[in-house]
């Protein structure tokens, strides 16, 4: 309710702006192959997969972007930092038919960088469950 839309705290980098050097420059190996080319790191290697703060929230780690706040996390074993909600207006939701799945993608709104998948198996109360790499992200603890 008090997000802005037209977020300043990207060290004044607009994402959309960045040339693939660029963005190569910005990320590790491991952050440039999950958000620039839609990969996934390895289950239950995340920093965040056991990582449950009462408070705060998790930002896009390219942008900067609010993409989830960490009281909607929740264990859902599956290797994964998860969550039952998103900052809605902050991630895009796309189909994904590769890997011979069908799954629906989530990136980041603000610089369209992948940050996971989002499931129908969560739990109350929104039954979604928000499946996201820990390298796409950073928490903030404010
Ligand atoms: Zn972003």
């Amino acid at each position: 309710m008090s997000e802005t839309s037209d977020s300043t705290e990207t060290g004044g980098v607009d994402p959309e702006e960045l040339t693939d050097e660029e963005w190569r420059e910005r990320l590790t190996d491991e952050e440039y192959r999950v958000l620039r080319e839609s990969g996934t790191e390895a289950k239950f290697s995340g920093e965040y997969v056991d990582h449950h703060p009462d408070d705060g929230e998790y930002r896009c780690r390219a942008c900067g972007t609010v993409l989830f706040e960490a009281e909607t996390k929740y264990e859902s074993g599956c290797g994964w930092p998860a969550f039952y909600a998103a900052e809605e207006e902050n991630v895009t939701t796309t189909i994904d038919t590769s890997h011979g799945m069908r799954r629906t993608e989530v990136r980041c709104a603000n610089c369209d960088s992948h940050l996971g998948h989002v499931f129908d198996d969560g739990p109350e109360p929104t039954g979604k469950r928000f499946c996201i790499n820990s390298v796409a992200m950073e928490y903030d603890d404010e």
